[in-house]
């Protein structure tokens, strides 16, 4: 059972300041899972996790991660900016990008950032940008299909992938990098996403522990770190195990001291990427049930929609719901949970279980702590809505106000505006 880290009664305070819907995260769990991570690799001397700025892309969420010893991996010109704001200096900064406007190269630049080529292309590029910085990383794609081992397994196919570079690519790469003076070498690869094992990790390592030593041997270039990047998952379903990062970093360690100690490289540092691990089971969606509706289906509406949370509009994706104070009732009916946009797919969820739903109660979306507020948009003119922080002494703290009509409008300008064509 999925339990949510707010009861109806802590709502009840919070609506008095801030009305749903909002996005609430809980520090406490944030710290605890980041503690959890770093403890899993600490084997591992160099060991850091980039956080994955898209997943949660708010400063004060930053802060948190940054005082638990993270740096963040940046995607974008505004992610840089944000890390920057937040406080992250050079080497705290991984740029991964793909398909990289100049722009964003040069910021990355101008931070000291480590950037990650996406491409063989890139290496002219940045060369002619900025020139080639001492430290750079390089994304690997090995092609074909990705599989783990045991069950659940895991199976992508990386060859249908648009990231990162092809085998000979990225030797032929560390090569000409180490020519254009570049001195310290990392390598990268994102293989699979929200893996719900805990073979991911070790599987992805061995790939990129192999080919690191392959690299060394045919390129004279000795990798100084391994980025295992994002990927690994969590339960959305109530019924699905959760992944044991204790296990995962044992698992990559095992491989490391196979492949990389044998070979003379037991320096290489581990890098990490994580988006969704980091964040997602410490946010939820509260919003409230306003509307109902009883057609061909049972219908109850909420005061969020799909600007708020995409991922079931868009994937499809599962999210579990909680009515806060029927956490205990019956499952006795069945409900299609929407929101208000004009667009069938804007449903929380499609003939869910659920206890019977009065208008006024609150209902918790579970697990939107990461690519939920940070996917949000503005169809239908819908507004974004507040981000709050649950403190660990249980006070509520307002990390991000909600959109108002003027910020929609921001971008016009109604004010000294002449709006005839
Ligand atoms: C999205 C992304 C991540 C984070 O992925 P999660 O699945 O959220 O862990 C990490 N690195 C890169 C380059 C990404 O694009």
């Amino acid at each position: 059972m999925k339990k949510p880290f707010i009861t109806k009664e802590q709502v009840e305070e919070i609506v008095k300041t801030y009305p749903t819907p909002f996005h609430i995260y809980d520090e406490k769990g944030i710290r605890e899972n980041a503690r959890a991570l770093k403890a899993a690799f600490a084997w591992n001397k160099g060991f850091r996790e980039y956080f994955a700025v898209k997943a949660t892309p708010n400063p004060f969420i930053m802060k948190v991660l940054q005082s638990e010893g993270c740096g963040f991996d940046c995607s974008s010109y505004t992610e840089l900016v944000l890390s920057d704001e937040v406080g992250a200096k050079n080497h705290d900064i991984m740029f991964s990008s793909n398909a990289t406007p100049d722009e964003d190269f040069k910021k990355a630049f101008e931070l000291g950032a480590i950037i990650n080529l996406d491409d063989f292309t890139h290496i002219d590029v940045l060369d002619k940008l900025t020139g080639i910085p001492e430290t750079i990383c390089c994304r690997y794609n090995p092609g074909g299909e990705f599989k783990t081992d045991g069950s659940p397994n895991v199976m992508d196919t990386p060859r249908d992938a648009k990231y990162g570079m092809t085998h000979e690519q990225i030797i032929e790469a560390y090569k000409i990098l180490k020519e254009k003076g570049a001195k310290k070498f990392g390598m990268h690869a994102f293989l699979a996403s929200n893996t719900l094992t805990n073979d991911y990790y070790p599987t992805l390592a061995r790939i990129m522990f192999q080919a690191a030593v392959e690299i060394k041997e045919k390129s004279g270039v000795e990798i100084s770190f391994i980025n295992l990047s994002g990927g690994v998952g969590i339960p959305y379903k109530p019924d699905q195990p959760a992944n044991d990062i204790a296990k995962i970093g044992e698992g990559v360690r095992k491989a490391f001291e196979e492949i990389l100690v044998p070979a003379g490289m037991g320096e290489v540092a581990i890098f990490t990427e994580l988006g969704r691990f980091m964040l997602a089971p410490y946010g939820m969606l509260i919003a409230k049930a306003i509307r109902e509706k009883h057609i061909y289906k049972e219908y109850i509406g909420l005061d969020a929609c799909a600007a708020n949370l995409m991922r079931p509009a868009i994937y499809g994706a599962y999210h579990h719901i909680t009515v806060l104070s029927k956490e205990n009732a019956p499952l006795d009916c069945k409900y299609d949970i929407t929101g208000g946009l004009c667009e069938n797919c804007d449903k929380f969820a499609i003939d869910r279980d659920l206890p019977k739903i009065d208008l006024g109660d609150y209902i918790a979306i579970h697990d939107t702590g990461a690519h939920g507020f940070s996917m949000g948009y503005n169809y239908n003119g819908k507004l974004r809505s507040a981000e709050l922080l649950l403190r660990e002494d249980g006070s509520v703290k307002l990390i991000r106000r909600a959109e108002t009509p003027e910020d929609y409008f921001a971008t016009f300008d109604f004010a000294g505006g002449d709006f005839n064509l």
